[in-house]
């Protein structure tokens, strides 16, 4: 019999708690400079409309557990044009690194690649679970790569953006560190970034219609 408000022992674990249980990386993150303990951020529900598949979490999103819970993510939503709490609505947004946990820093600073084993792990299972999402936003290399089987420059990827399947947008990564990038490639905030907007401006009115006339 089942014990109201206690978890059956046979009731199997949600994905999401079990890769928030998750410790593969332990060892890996121990001989970091930080030598922090694996905290997974997973954001993510099913039927979401759009995907923000990014990198990995950083130190900021790391303390918080909140996926960019920093300054790249207002930068972020600014290119979205979507508010803090449609971005934290998972019944719109799910946020898919290509590793759950922070990486640590190498030795210039930045952090370190997302380990491979997550993606490995864990990605089949949360695709399959979220879905085919109508908008996918890919940011950073290898994202672009795990996503898409695209490699070479940047700025080459993101510049084809109308040749992108629909629905689908590679974004640099919305960090300080790109300034410099965004400075040289004016077309992105004044030709890709209304594009994004509208699209998101649209999933959104539908997917809030379709709660409306389904709640
Ligand atoms: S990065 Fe992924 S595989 Fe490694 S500990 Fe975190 S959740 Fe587990």
């Amino acid at each position: 019999m089942r014990v109201k408000g206690k978890r059956d022992s046979h009731t199997p674990m949600t994905l999401v708690t079990q890769i928030s249980k998750c410790t593969l990386c332990a060892d890996r993150f121990a001989q970091t400079a930080t030598r922090h303990r694996p905290r997974p951020v997973p954001w993510f529900q099913a039927g979401t409309p759009i995907m923000v598949a990014g990198q990995a979490p950083g130190m900021r999103v790391h303390e918080v557990g909140k996926p960019f819970w920093d300054r790249s993510g207002d930068r972020l939503r600014n290119w979205m044009g979507v508010t803090r709490d449609q971005f934290y609505n998972r019944a719109l947004v799910s946020v898919l690194p290509t590793a759950f946990c922070f990486p640590g820093y190498n030795a210039r600073g930045a952090d370190l690649p997302p380990p491979r084993i997550c993606w490995d792990t864990w990605h089949e299972q949360v695709l399959a679970q979220m879905g085919p999402p109508k908008i996918s936003l890919i940011i950073g290399k290898y994202a672009i790569e795990r996503h898409l089987g695209l490699r070479g420059a940047l700025r080459d990827i993101v510049a084809d953006w109308r040749a992108h399947p629909p629905g689908v947008f590679v974004l640099p990564h919305p960090s300080w560190r790109n300034n410099g990038w965004l400075r040289k490639n004016p077309w992105f905030e004044t030709e890709l970034v209304p594009a994004l907007q509208a699209t998101i401006r649209e999933t959104i009115a539908s997917a809030t219609t379709d709660t409306a006339e389904n709640g």
